[in-house]
């Protein structure tokens, strides 16, 4: 099998083999486009070298095989004293991973083929800067010589001539530098940096095997969710140059801007630079407008061929190119990242333009990354001026305190809200990226690293913000007069790239646009409904004006909590006769009425399911602890006052009540049927509030849920103890009252027997939370701060299986519900009310096994309608 093909050989869609650069660079030599030649080394070569810790045995002759043809094709050699070919080797996974592999540039060169290039190209200062900047990537990359002695190098030569700028430095100076370089290179690795180009170009392509292991490579990998396995190919290509002058150039770009999806090119470049200077944000790049006006030809061949390539690959193109002397090479293209709002906007404008169909455009968007459209922005008109701009990076608000160093970020980051602020970011600060709730760079552009790792995250990001004066020893930053210290809070805009000293308010979008038509088309194509868990008229007024097609969990515990509430639940609880209870009760009723009232008018219409009381009393009362101390401190005291009369009273009746686990113990069901009172004066208040509405020409459609039901007895007595008050309240009101009952299932007891309690259920509702809980056996109060992380670490769980439903256990137990429910009871309605209703992957398996709807909390219902219609695709 072989391990090495030509760019002629390979296509777009062998991205498992040759990677996503590699296929995307033999797609473009098929197309007949600029591409320099070269080939690409197979990710099944650098996965057979991290399993037996060597190389395929025929690989190195392929290489040179491959090599051969490139050195006849190019009709140069590498190594050569007269005319060297120099190539670059370049890492390219199946996924791109901006910056986190390794690439290096100018290899071939040595002692000899530096002088030939430097008469090539008539262009001394040239040969010798390539020379030095090859040295100090090889010695980087391969050799791991720490990067900043070369800088540090580079920054003591420019000192000594008085020079600001590395293009300053002659021919000679760079001349010297590569002794220093070779210096630097021998210091470090007890050897002389390799004169053979054969062993360069091994060394380097080992490293880039190796570079799929390094740290941030992995960090990237466990963020994205890219599996370890997949390994990275190699390309070895003919290098072109764009710093042989001012006709020469390199940058990136975007076929659409990729903040904001405008239709419209968009990119950088650098005149007179090489590789990644632009990438690098060491100087700040022009906008690619400016190419049009300094080199008409090659902006006009870039547009052309960059729109054919959105075409033919049907998506927004992220490109690298290089112009050498007015000529222009394609280097890279690959479908680009994009903030969500780009994402929809590409999505919906693509189908518009008939490039992709409605259902492709919505498998085009990741309804996860929908978050950073409902997530919060600065209100408008919050009158407070910035300190100063950047360049809007990554959309959204964030504030929080001021950190310099990605160390600092990923240490804080885990209990506060950090601003990552730093002169630019590198790929080793992924953790500290991944950690902050914001970034702000000093320097660079919209595609710098920040900018780009930002914008994948999701986070918002100001960049080249070049106010800014950062002093990361001082842990200080001015901006003009103002000094912000390490710990200050700081709010920034990444819309607007704006910085904002202190904490400005934010405010939720809406939905809206373009977002609403791929909403749409969503909907045409789900066929699970998306209902909200809300339990408020407020909340369930957004909920709806986010597509949600009912309610899916309305928690009445919350309602019990309010100030005008509590005393009586008190009262309710502890009552010593049935007066106190019955006149408890009555207040109860009164204010369920009204709360039942509301949400179901917010929803007229639509499903409200409506969920008996499910807590253990206690959580009504003051806490056991709480109350002991304030006894034994009143018993100390000698005190004999009324209240300290009263606490003593409360605290034994609280301890009477005191359960060892109060979540396996008196709640839901079981409080229901052995406190009925409680059920009858909230199925009342649900069924009254009912009444009143339709009397009002209103159409309500509350449905009753009884919880934490295990056995199908329990049930049966349950909705008999219902059916009895909604009979009481019809008689009374002359009312209709089709009042669905069901059931949520959470109990594993409840999934192995569902076909028998599905008799005495109009609708079962996964309770995927209690459900996880009670099937792992793992607390979910407590299991996150306690081993889950460990974990996870370790590979013992591949998800949070409270955040990922756990399909092949959890899974299996609704998925056995399911059957057996439907079974019994063919018009048995089916939904989900966990938090994994909004969790897209989650989302792909209730569809699956054929729930007719999930229910989740109102800022995700896009994200599961999205969810909802892809799994339907
Ligand atoms: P990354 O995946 O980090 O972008 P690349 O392999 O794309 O790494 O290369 C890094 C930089 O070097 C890019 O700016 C790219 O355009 C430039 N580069 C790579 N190969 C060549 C080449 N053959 N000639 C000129 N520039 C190159
Ligand atoms: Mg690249
Ligand atoms: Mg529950």
């Amino acid at each position: 099998m072989n391990h090495v093909y030509f760019f002629d050989e390979g296509q777009a869609d062998w991205k498992d083999l040759l990677g996503g650069k590699g296929a995307n660079l033999c797609e473009m030599t098929r197309l007949g486009l600029p591409v320099p030649p070269g080939f690409t080394i197979t990710t099944d070569a650098c996965r057979a070298y991290h399993t037996n810790n060597t190389v395929p045995d025929t690989l190195w002759d392929e290489v040179r095989t491959q090599l051969q043809r490139l050195e006849r094709e190019t009709a140069k050699r590498l190594g050569d004293a007269h005319d060297p070919l120099l190539v670059s080797v370049r890492s390219g996974a199946k996924f791109s991973m901006p910056g986190m592999m390794d690439t290096i540039l100018n290899l071939g060169l040595n002692d000899h083929a530096v002088e030939g290039l430097a008469q090539q190209s008539g262009n001394p200062r040239f040969a010798y800067d390539a020379y030095r900047r090859l040295i100090q990537m090889y010695g980087d990359v391969v050799q791991n010589v720490p990067k900043h002695e070369f800088e540090e190098a580079l920054d003591d030569l420019k000192d000594a001539r008085g020079v600001q700028n590395d293009v300053d430095l002659t021919a000679a100076d760079l001349r010297e530098l590569v002794d220093t370089f070779k210096g630097l290179y021998r210091d470090g690795t007890g050897h002389d940096f390799p004169q053979d180009p054969w062993a360069q170009l091994q060394g380097a392509v080992l490293a880039v095997f190796q570079s799929w292991g390094n740290r941030r490579a992995v960090t990237y990998r466990r963020l994205n969710n890219i599996p370890d396995s997949l390994g990275t190919a190699v390309n070895v290509q003919a290098m072109v140059f764009g710093n042989l002058g001012d006709d020469s150039g390199t940058g990136v770009g975007f076929t659409r801007n990729p903040s904001t999806g405008d239709k419209e090119p968009f990119g950088e470049f650098l005149i007179n630079a090489q590789g990644e200077d632009v990438v690098a944000g060491i100087r700040t790049p022009q906008p690619l407008s400016a190419l049009e006006r300094l080199l008409p030809e090659a902006h006009r061949q870039l547009i052309d061929t960059t729109q054919g390539l959105e075409r033919h690959l049907r998506d927004l193109q992220d490109f690298e190119f290089t112009v050498e002397r007015g000529k222009l090479y394609m280097l890279q293209t690959r479908n680009g990242k994009r903030t969500a709002q780009a994402a929809v906007k590409v999505a919906v404008d693509l189908a518009n333009e008939g490039l992709i169909t409605r259902q492709e455009a919505v498998t085009r968007v990741d309804p996860e990354a929908l978050n950073q459209l409902l997530h919060p922005r600065l209100k408008p008109g919050h009158g407070t001026a910035p300190l100063t701009k950047g360049l809007p990076a990554s959309p959204g608000a964030a504030t929080g305190i001021v950190v310099f160093t990605a160390d600092e970020a990923a240490e804080l980051g885990e209990t506060q809200d950090v601003i990552l602020v730093t002169p630019e970011t590198s790929p080793e600060d992924i953790h500290g990226l991944a950690a902050a709730r914001g970034i702000l760079t000093a320097r660079g552009g919209m595609t710098s690293h920040a900018a780009v790792v930002a914008r994948g995250m999701g986070k918002p990001a100001v960049v080249g913000a070049e106010a800014l004066r950062i002093d990361r020893k001082a842990g200080t930053m001015a901006i003009g007069d103002t000094i912000v210290r390490r710990g200050d809070t700081l709010t920034l805009d990444g819309a607007l790239g704006e910085i904002y000293a202190g904490a400005i308010p934010t405010e939720q979008p809406e939905v809206s646009g373009q977002l609403e038509d791929l909403l749409a088309w969503a909907a045409e194509t789900a066929r699970a409904g998306v209902r909200a868990n809300a339990d408020t008229p407020e909340d369930a007024r957004r909920a709806r004006e986010f597509g949600a097609v009912g309610i899916g969990l309305c928690r009445t515990e919350h309602m019990f909590f309010g100030e005008d509430r509590i005393r009586w639940v008190r009262q309710m609880i502890l009552a010593h006769d049935e007066h106190e209870e019955q006149e408890a009760l009555t207040h109860l009723l009164h204010a369920q009425r009204e709360d039942f009232r509301g949400i179901l008018d917010a929803m007229d219409g639509l499903p409200v399911t409506i969920r008996l009381l499910d807590p253990p009393l206690h959580e009504f009362l003051p806490s056991l602890e709480e109350l002991a101390v304030r006894v034994a401190v009143a018993e100390a005291r000698g005190e004999h006052t009324d209240a300290a009369h009263a606490d003593r009273a409360l605290l034994s009746r609280v301890r009477a009540m005191h359960e060892t686990n109060p979540m396996m113990g008196l709640r839901g069901i079981r409080l229901g049927l052995t406190r009925p009172a409680i059920t009858r004066m909230q199925v009342r208040a649900i069924a009254e509030a009912t009444a009143t509405l339709e009397r009002e020409g209103r159409a309500p459609k509350p449905e009753i849920m009884i919880p934490l039901v295990g056995t199908a007895d329990e049930l049966a007595q349950a909705r008999a103890q219902v059916e009895v008050v909604l009979e009481e309240v019809r008689a009374e009101q002359h009312a209709t009252l089709d009042i669905p009952i069901g059931t949520m299932i959470e109990i594993p007891r409840a999934c192995v027997t569902a076909g028998e309690i599905a008799q005495y259920a109009d609708f079962f509702s996964f309770g995927t939370n209690d459900l996880t809980q009670l099937t792992f056996g793992y607390s979910r109060d407590d299991a996150q701060g306690k081993f889950i992380p460990q974990y996870l670490q370790a590979g013992i769980l591949k998800h949070d299986p409270f955040a990922t439903l756990d399909t092949e256990g959890v899974g299996a137990l609704v998925r056995m519900a399911v059957q057996a429910g439907r079974r019994t009871n063919p018009n048995l309605k089916l939904g989900i009310c966990g938090e994994h209703g909004g969790d897209p992957a989650s989302v792909r398996f209730f569809h699956d096994v054929g729930l007719d709807y999930v229910s989740c909390s109102p800022f995700r219902v896009p994200i599961a309608r999205l969810a909802a219609a892809q799994a339907n695709v």
